[in-house]
């Protein structure tokens, strides 16, 4: 089916400005052109959506998510309470909530059994709505690392070496390892400064990964760990909370993406009281400084920074996109900068732009079309009147529209 938006006020995801008087025809899965309206021919085969100079931009994209979580103060518990079958039809619903928000693709980092694994393929293959998700399921790490709930245990190059290519033979579209220890992970025996697996072991996570065409994010707070990570070639890093100037210079020189996850570890830091198990909150205060001073750092130096959540973790529901977004504003993006994080940065962190993350000819027709200017106002990406999502209308036209 063939859809034409009329008179859009066009942001294509890429530069600071936004264009009016813009055309968007959809063909099927894909943008078939973006053209001046003026010189726009009618396709007559074409539904045509007229919309009257209204805000259209690229479908937004979450960094860093776990679909099988469910945001409440100590998800990992209700994991364990609930087991596979019930985690599973959570991660289904978290999944389309992300969707109706105007998420439309989800990197999920983490998830037990493999689950968003076999969610993302229940998605592509069209038995549950939902947005793409790119999955890494289970995650590489040591024995006794962090997250070991979803973790491989992998000791030695060898070992690492198997773990990646089981992930990779379970369908995974990213791989995930650990590099060092974390504030949520582990009640006890888990430092945010420890480095986990070794550099050697991150060297032959990233080498086989990209061998079969998949990047690879690395979860690194402490500075050591962020060091092994950007050395041994990890495309993304997350969190990233102890940066150095020197690391971060060789992030620049790579184009090693940051993906500072600044809403969680606020969450968690001003979580007192509010049910998160409180060795995180006593964690999370003491990494919160240090991390609005790396992200500083790698917008003064230019080093490509992407929007995650880490929705499903503790207090930070499915959807909390746009609240990361308004987060990365506050440590000093400019609006457009912080929305190319979800949109064309993302895009590009996920080894997806040819496809994903900006609105032209050949990309895939995920578009959103707000109310308002989130150029202007971040906020307005609540106003959505459509969401499209491969070619086909999830929020507006066929039913009512629904906010964020
Ligand atoms: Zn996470």
């Amino acid at each position: 089916m063939k859809v034409l938006f009329r008179d859009a006020l066009l942001w294509d995801g890429v530069g600071s400005e936004s264009r009016p008087h813009m055309d968007v025809l959809i063909d099927g899965e894909r943008i078939a052109d973006v053209r001046p309206t003026a010189s726009s021919p009618a396709e007559r085969d074409a539904r045509q959506v007229d919309l009257g100079g209204a805000f259209l931009m690229p479908g937004l994209i979450d960094m860093h998510v776990h679909l099988i979580w469910s945001g409440s103060p100590d998800p990992v518990s209700v994991v364990d309470a609930d087991g596979e079958q019930l985690t599973a039809m959570r991660a289904v619903a978290n999944a389309q909530a992300q969707l109706s928000s105007g998420v439309t693709t989800v990197r999920d980092v983490g998830s037990n059994w493999d689950l968003a694994i076999a969610l993302a393929r229940a998605i592509s293959r069209g038995h549950v709505e939902g947005p793409r998700v790119v999955a890494s399921g289970r995650t590489i790490i040591m024995t006794g690392g962090h997250d070991p709930f979803w973790g491989i245990p992998c000791d030695g190059a060898d070992a690492v070496l198997r773990g990646v290519r089981t992930q990779i033979y379970a369908g995974a579209g990213v791989i995930k390892v650990a590099a060092t220890g974390g504030v949520y992970g582990r009640p006890e025996g888990e430092e945010i400064g420890q480095s986990e697996l070794s550099y050697e072991e991150l060297a032959v996570a990233a080498g086989e990964a990209h061998r079969f065409g998949l990047h690879v994010a690395a979860h690194a707070l402490g500075t050591q760990g962020i060091a092994d990570a950007v050395r041994a070639g990890i495309d993304t890093i997350e969190h990233c909370i102890f940066l150095s100037e020197e690391v971060a210079a060789e992030m620049k020189r790579r184009g090693t993406a940051m993906t500072p996850t600044v809403l969680i570890y606020r969450t968690i830091a001003e979580g007192d009281g509010a049910g998160i198990p409180a060795y995180a909150v006593e964690k999370a205060k003491r990494a919160v400084a240090a991390h609005r001073e790396s992200v500083r750092m790698a917008l003064e130096m230019g080093i490509p920074i992407v929007a995650g959540t880490d929705a499903g973790s503790c207090n930070t529901p499915h959807p909390s996109l746009l609240r990361e977004i308004t987060s990365l504003h506050a440590c000093g993006l400019p609006r457009d900068h912080a929305l190319r994080a979800a949109t064309s940065a993302a895009a590009e962190a996920l080894g997806m732009s040819r496809t994903l993350g900006t609105v032209a000819p050949g990309k895939a027709a995920d578009l959103l079309v707000v109310d308002g200017n989130p150029l202007d106002r971040l906020e307005d990406l609540r106003r959505l009147r459509y969401v499209v999502r491969a070619g086909r209308f999830v929020v507006g036209a066929a039913g009512e529209s629904r906010c964020a």
